[in-house]
């Protein structure tokens, strides 16, 4: 009955700054971010749509790399069937750029340093590499 005054300190729950999630110091119990620099990060990222969409670019393209790496292993070049890229949520519209083979002059759709080409019976040739001689 006499230590009520240990309750009024649990009654503020700290406050979070929106931005970095650390509590916020006293006196800004008002505030929802703990500085000014806290506040324009959080803002600047979320005005920032065209940064987002870049990133989820980004992001589909490097987990198209990872579905051709892990096709093709250790081997050197393997053909696989569309639905095997599909299944694994291969996005065929997202690649970084495309390069002619010299051989043959067929055309490879690559995702940094793996890449595809389509063969004639609609099936994918999934190779490593050719980016520089
Ligand atoms: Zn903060």
């Amino acid at each position: 009955m006499e230590n009520f005054g240990n309750f009024s300190t649990m009654e503020k729950k700290p406050v979070l700054c929106l931005n970095c999630g650390e509590p916020i110091k006293k006196g800004r119990s008002d505030k929802k971010f703990c500085d000014s620099a806290c506040k324009d990060e959080y803002y600047n990222s979320r005005k920032s749509d065209e940064h987002q969409d870049i990133k989820k670019v980004d992001l589909t393209i490097k987990k198209n790399r990872r579905i051709l790496k892990k096709l093709l292993g250790n081997q050197s070049e393997i053909i696989v069937k569309k639905d095997s890229l599909l299944e694994q949520g291969f996005k065929f519209d997202y690649h970084t750029h495309h390069v002619i083979s010299k051989l043959k002059g067929n055309e490879f759709i690559f995702c940094y340093d793996y890449g595809y080409h389509k063969t004639p019976d609609g099936q994918f040739k999934i190779v490593k590499g050719f980016m520089k001689r």
